[in-house]
C-alpha cells in the first residue's frame, strides 16, 4: 500500500497544531468500524491528545471487549453529547465510511454543518472528498489501513497490545478470518507485526467468533433449514428474515453478522443476499464469489447503498413482502450483474 508522503505530512500537521479529535464510523458497527476507530483512539491517547469516539449505535456483544479504556459516546443513546462533542472539534476522522450518511440520518446532518479539518481512513468504493483522503478500496481492510497510516507516521511496525488487538480484530471479521480480500502477500506482514507485540490471535479469535448466544445459534439454523431461497439457473441465492421471526429468537445487534456468507457455501451459488427487516427499514447484504458480479453496483443501482466489489449493503424503505418480490424479479432477470 503506497501512503502518499504529502498525506502524511499533512495528518502530522493536524495532529500537532490541533487540540481535540474525534473518530467516527458507520451505523451498525462491524469488527473494521469498532477496530479502526478503537486501535486510532489508543494511537492519539498515547500521545495525550484530548480524542474521543463516536458509535452510531449500539456495537454487537462480541466487540465490546475493543471499547475496554476508550472513551466514546453512542449517539444513539446520548445524540446531545455526540452533537456538542462534533460541534467543537478540531479534526473529525472518518473511519471505515466512505461518505457522513452512512453514519445516520441524524448524525449526517451534524457532519455535514460542522467546520473542522476531515480525515477519512477507509476502503470502500467511491469514497466522498475529505481535506486528507486515506482511501484503499483494494485493501482488505480499514484497519489494515490504518497500520500503514501508523506505519508512515511513526516508522515503527510493531505497536502496543491495545492497538495490535483492535486492529487484528478488525483485519479478522472483515477477511472472514482471511478467507476472502486476503490475496495480498502484504497483509501477513501486517498480522505477523500485530502477533509481534505479544498478543495471542487464538485469545482474540475466541472473543470475536465464540460467543454465540444459544438463541443466535438456533436463529442461524431457522434462517438456513427454513428461510433460504436458492435459484440455481441463475446460481443466486437469498436468506430473508421478518422482524417476527428475529424477536422469536430474541435478536441482538450482530445475531445476523456473517449468516449471509452460508449462501455461498454452496458450490453452484455466485450471488446472495441476506434481506432482513431491522431498525424499522429493510436491510440488504450482498455478497458474491465471482469478479464479474459487482455487488457495489448492484447495492448502489438498485438498493440505496453499496459497497465492495465482493460484499455491501444497502436498504429500502418498502414491507419486506415488496422488497424480496422485487429483488426475485431482479434474480430472474439477472439485474445483479450490472455492466457500466
Ligand atoms: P454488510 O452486508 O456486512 O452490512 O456490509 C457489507 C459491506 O458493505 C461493508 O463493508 C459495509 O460497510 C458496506 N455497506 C453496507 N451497507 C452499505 C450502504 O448502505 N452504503 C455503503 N456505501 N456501503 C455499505
Ligand atoms: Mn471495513
Amino acid at each position: 500500500m503506497k501512503v502518499r508522503t504529502k498525506d502524511i505530512t499533512l495528518l502530522q500537521e493536524y495532529i500537532n497544531s490541533q487540540q481535540s479529535i474525534t473518530i467516527i464510523t458507520h451505523f451498525n458497527p462491524d469488527g473494521d468500524a469498532v477496530g479502526s476507530s478503537c486501535a486510532l483512539y489508543h494511537y492519539f491517547n498515547s500521545l495525550n491528545k484530548d480524542v474521543q469516539v463516536i458509535l452510531p449505535n449500539y456495537v454487537p456483544y462480541s466487540l465490546k471487549f475493543l471499547l475496554e479504556n476508550v472513551n466514546h459516546i453512542v449517539a444513539e443513546a446520548d445524540f446531545k453529547q455526540a452533537r456538542k462533542r462534533l460541534q467543537s472539534t478540531d479534526v473529525l476522522i472518518i473511519a471505515d465510511m466512505n461518505n457522513n450518511s452512512r453514519s445516520g440520518d441524524s448524525l449526517e446532518k451534524v457532519l455535514n454543518e460542522i467546520d473542522c479539518k476531515t480525515v477519512l481512513i477507509d476502503h470502500h468504493e467511491q469514497p466522498e472528498k475529505y481535506d486528507i483522503s486515506f482511501s484503499y478500496p483494494t485493501s482488505s481492510s480499514t484497519c489494515e489501513v490504518v497500520w500503514n497510516v501508523f506505519n508512515r507516521l511513526t516508522k515503527k511496525k510493531v505497536f502496543s497490545q491495545d492497538i495490535s488487538i483492535c486492529l487484528y480484530s478488525g483485519i479478522m471479521t472483515d477477511t472472514g478470518s482471511l478467507s476472502y480480500s486476503c490475496n495480498n502477500p502484504e497483509l501477513y506482514v501486517v498480522i505477523s507485526n500485530l502477533l509481534k507485540s505479544g498478543i495471542k490471535a487464538n485469545r482474540v479469535n475466541q472473543k470475536l467468533f465464540n460467543t454465540y448466544t444459544h438463541s443466535r445459534l438456533n436463529l442461524l439454523g431457522y434462517a438456513i433449514s427454513k428461510k433460504l431461497r436458492v435459484f440455481e439457473k441463475q446460481r443466486a441465492a437469498f436468506i430473508f428474515l421478518s422482524v417476527e421471526e428475529l424477536d422469536k429468537y430474541n435478536y441482538q445487534p450482530g445475531d445476523l453478522e456473517g449468516v449471509v456468507n452460508y449462501c455461498l457455501k454452496l458450490e453452484n451459488i455466485d450471488f446472495c443476499a441476506l434481506i432482513s427487516e431491522r431498525d424499522n427499514k429493510i436491510r440488504m447484504s450482498f455478497r458474491s464469489k465471482d469478479e464479474n458480479i459487482d455487488v457495489n453496483k448492484f447495492a448502489r443501482k438498485y438498493w440505496n447503498g453499496g459497497g465492495h466489489i465482493m460484499a455491501a449493503g444497502g436498504k429500502s424503505f418498502k414491507s419486506l413482502q415488496e422488497v424480496v418480490k422485487t429483488f426475485t424479479g431482479q434474480i430472474y432477470n439477472n439485474d445483479f450483474i450490472v455492466k457500466d
